[in-house]
């Protein structure tokens, strides 16, 4: 994909790309997962439209993902994923409404739905294979100038960051609070017992570091941030994570709540886990999502937000 193709203009076009990326084994129906369909031809069916010979249920290309029932043409949908795949830090409703020619409100849902489609399904546990694995933890709250008091910070966000130093990945869980039965739950769910554990020196990790082939940390206190003894002992690839995330959330998404907070870290995870650096390009990320959409049920249903865009 580059920002001159046909698709981002051509809703036609767009359609038959989308079709390709989403059918690349064969048509099938997404009603009841029949392989025996046939495209509707001639004057009367709608472009794109398919029927299932099996359930009888027709469909076309959009049905069960997160481009279903929405006004807004396949082609500027498709604009939109590729300019959140290939933005650095994000891209704002408000310009997406401006490239588009969208309303605000239509770029907010879209931007949520594509959000939705970056949450990664991948379960497998970092550090499989006995790989190196960095956790930190971060507030996420209102920009203030002065230095939060005890029970801003107690306001503020919470989140649990991971980093596979083998695959380069990361993967980013908001938490109520930072008590060391949560962080368990977390660090347990998402690390391999046979990776090597990275963090600081907060205490909470010192018990569940246990668990893990071997517990390195580094002593911010003592400002250690790559240990003296040994320099593979830091945490300064989940610490670089935080920041681009920042950045973003300052930059772009100022009004952000917390009941959205896991689909903008999902967003910030794809990117991360995408990145260039891994040898994943713009057009190859866009790509990527692209099948990540085309592959997600919808869910967002649940927020009530179907039929706006
Ligand atoms: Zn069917």
């Amino acid at each position: 994909m580059k920002l001159t193709d046909t698709i981002f203009t051509d809703a036609t076009k767009a359609r038959e790309h989308l079709e390709k990326t989403r059918w690349a084994n064969g048509t099938y129906c997404p009603h009841c997962g029949g392989l025996n369909v046939t495209k509707l031809e001639g004057k009367a069916a709608r472009p794109g439209t398919w029927q299932c010979n099996m359930c009888r249920g027709q469909f076309t290309v959009t049905v069960g993902t997160v481009f279903e029932r929405s006004k807004v043409p396949l082609n500027k949908w498709l604009l939109a994923t590729y300019l959140v795949a290939s933005s650095k830090k994000g891209v704002s409703a408000h310009q997406i409404s401006r490239q588009l020619g969208v309303t605000y409100k239509t770029a907010w849902f879209m931007m949520h739905r594509i959000r939705e489609a970056m949450r990664s399904d991948d379960t497998t546990p970092f550090g499989s294979g006995g790989g190196g694995v960095e956790v930190d933890e971060t507030f996420i709250g209102k920009d203030t100038d002065a230095k939060p008091s005890k029970m801003a910070i107690r306001n503020m966000c919470k989140v649990v960051s991971l980093i596979d130093r083998d695959t380069g990945r990361s993967r980013s869980v908001v938490v109520d609070d930072l008590r060391p039965d949560t962080l368990w739950q977390v660090v347990s769910a998402n690390v391999s017992r046979e990776a090597n554990l990275i963090t600081d020196e907060a205490s909470h990790y010192k018990p569940m570091g246990r668990e893990f082939a071997s517990h390195k940390w580094v002593s911010h206190a003592q400002d250690e941030y790559v240990s003296f003894s040994d320099p593979s002992v830091h945490t300064q690839t989940v610490e670089g994570f935080f920041s681009v995330f920042k950045r973003g959330m300052k930059g772009i998404y100022q009004h952000c709540g917390k009941q959205h907070l896991h689909r903008y870290l999902a967003e910030f995870d794809f990117r991360y886990s995408n990145r260039s650096a891994l040898g994943c390009e713009d057009s190859e990320r866009a790509n990527r999502l692209l099948i990540s959409i085309a592959g997600k049920r919808l869910t967002y249903r649940r927020t009530g937000e179907a039929c706006y865009a």
